[in-house]
C-alpha cells in the first residue's frame, strides 16, 4: 500500500507553528482509517472542534448546521475544491499547510466581498493511503486558520476516494447590507489598489518543483531552500487579508469594487473591468514585487512582471476606490495604488516601465511567464 506523504522534501520553514521536516512516516504512529470507520473518524475529528461565534447555533452532529446572523446582515457563501495532483502535491505540501491553505483560499473569497467569514463546512474524500494521523494534521492546519479568522468549523462530509485526496470547503460570512462590495462597482476615475506583493507564490512553486525534480533524481541530495522561506510560505501557507478589510473599515473606505487574486493580477483586473464595464490603466512600475522574488525570477529566467500578472495564488486583494479616498488609502499599511479606472473604450492597458507605452492587458497562460 502506498503511504501518505512519505517525504516532505525540505528541511524547514521559519514559522514556528509550521516547522517542516524531512518526514518519513513513523509506522508505529500510523492508525488505519478503516479501524475507525466514517462515523468514528467524524467523531474523532469533532472532539477537537469548538464553536466560538454566536451565529453558529449548531455545529457538527446533526443532519445540518444551524446559523443565525443578526437582522440586517447579508449572508455570503462561497465554495472551493482542492484536488490532489491538480491543486496540490503531497510530496512537498505537508498536510498541516494544506489544511491551512484550503481554509485561507476560501475565506479570502469572503473578504473579497468586504464580508467577515464566520463558518466553514469541510468535505473530504480520502483513500486508505491516508492514516488517521495525516487527517489529524490536515484538520490541525484548518483549525489554526479558523482560529486566525474567527471561523467555526460547523460541518462537512466524509467520503472515500479511489484516487487522490479531495478537499472541498464551503465558507459562510456575514456583511452589513450597505458594506457589500461586488466586482461590478468600479467607475472611471477610480483608483486601482492592491495589497501585499505579487508573484511570490508562483516563484515558491517553481522552487518546490525544481527541488522535487532534483530529489526524485537523487534522493541523497538535500533540497536547497536557503533564503527562500518567504516565497515558500507564500505558496504553501497563504494568508487571507483580513487585516486589509479591517484597515479599510477603520479608515472609512468602502471600495467600489473588489476581487481576490487567485489567478494573477492580469486576470483579476480584467474581471473587475469586464464586470464593471470599464477600462483601466495599470502601471508596470507600481506592481509590488518582493526583492527575493525579483532575484529568483531572474534565476528562473522568468520576467518578474509576468510572474505578478499571470502567476496567481497570491491571495491578495485588488480593489478600486473613489479618488476622494486617496489620502485615506495612503494611511493603509501594505496597500498601494497601481493604476486607475478609465472609460471602457480606452481598454484595459498596462503602462510599460521606461517607455511609457501602453500594451493591452491579457490573461495569459503559463507560457507567457517565460522571458522573451
Ligand atoms: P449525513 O449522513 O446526514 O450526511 P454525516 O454522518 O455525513 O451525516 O455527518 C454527521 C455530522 O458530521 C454532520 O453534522 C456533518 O456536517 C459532520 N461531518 C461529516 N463529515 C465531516 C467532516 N469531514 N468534517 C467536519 N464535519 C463533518
Ligand atoms: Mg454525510
Amino acid at each position: 500500500m502506498e503511504k501518505c506523504h512519505e517525504k516532505v522534501i525540505f528541511s524547514h520553514l521559519c514559522d514556528s507553528n509550521f516547522t517542516l521536516r524531512i518526514m518519513f512516516e513513523d509506522k508505529d504512529a500510523r492508525t488505519e482509517l478503516s479501524k475507525l470507520g466514517e462515523f468514528g473518524l467524524i467523531k474523532h475529528l469533532a472532539e477537537h472542534i469548538k464553536l466560538g461565534n454566536p451565529s453558529s447555533v449548531k455545529g457538527i452532529g446533526d443532519d445540518a448546521a444551524v446559523i443565525q446572523f443578526e437582522n440586517g446582515k447579508q449572508t455570503v457563501v462561497t465554495t472551493d475544491m482542492l484536488l490532489e495532483g491538480v491543486h496540490f502535491d503531497l510530496s512537498y505540501c505537508p498536510m498541516k499547510h494544506l489544511g491551512y491553505k484550503a481554509v485561507s483560499v476560501n475565506v479570502s473569497d469572503i473578504y473579497a466581498m468586504n464580508a467577515s467569514p464566520k463558518q466553514i463546512l469541510v468535505s473530504i474524500a480520502v483513500s486508505n493511503r491516508f492514516s488517521l494521523e495525516a487527517i489529524e494534521e490536515l484538520y490541525a492546519g484548518m483549525l489554526l486558520a479558523c482560529e486566525k479568522h474567527g471561523v467555526d468549523l460547523v460541518g462537512g462530509d466524509t467520503n472515500s476516494s479511489r484516487s487522490g485526496l479531495i478537499i472541498s470547503i464551503t465558507a459562510i460570512g456575514e456583511v452589513d447590507k450597505n458594506d457589500i462590495v461586488y466586482r461590478s462597482g468600479a467607475k472611471p476615475g477610480n483608483l486601482l489598489c492592491v495589497s501585499g506583493d505579487l508573484g511570490s507564490a508562483y516563484l515558491g512553486l517553481q522552487i518546490l518543483e525544481r527541488e522535487k525534480k532534483i530529489f526524485m533524481e537523487n534522493p541523497q541530495i538535500q533540497p536547497d531552500m536557503e533564503g527562500n522561506d518567504y516565497l515558500l510560505e507564500r505558496q504553501l501557507k497563504p494568508e487571507a487579508r483580513k487585516d486589509i478589510i479591517e484597515q479599510l473599515k477603520e479608515n472609512g473606505i468602502r471600495p467600489t469594487s473588489m476581487i481576490d487574486i487567485s489567478d494573477g493580477l492580469a486576470s483579476e483586473t480584467l474581471h473587475l473591468c469586464t464586470e464593471s464595464n470599464v477600462g483601466c490603466r495599470l502601471y508596470e512600475n507600481k506592481i509590488p514585487i518582493d526583492q527575493i522574488a525579483m532575484l529568483r525570477a531572474q534565476e528562473f529566467n522568468l520576467n518578474p512582471t509576468m510572474c505578478a500578472l499571470s502567476g496567481g495564488e497570491d491571495y491578495e486583494l485588488l480593489f478600486t476606490i473613489e479618488i476622494k479616498d486617496h489620502d485615506k488609502v495612503k494611511k493603509c499599511k501594505d496597500v498601494i495604488i497601481i493604476g486607475h479606472i478609465t472609460e471602457k473604450a480606452e481598454g484595459a492597458n498596462l503602462v510599460l516601465t521606461g517607455t511609457e507605452m501602453l500594451t493591452p492587458l491579457t490573461a495569459q497562460g503559463w507560457d507567457a511567464l517565460l522571458k522573451k
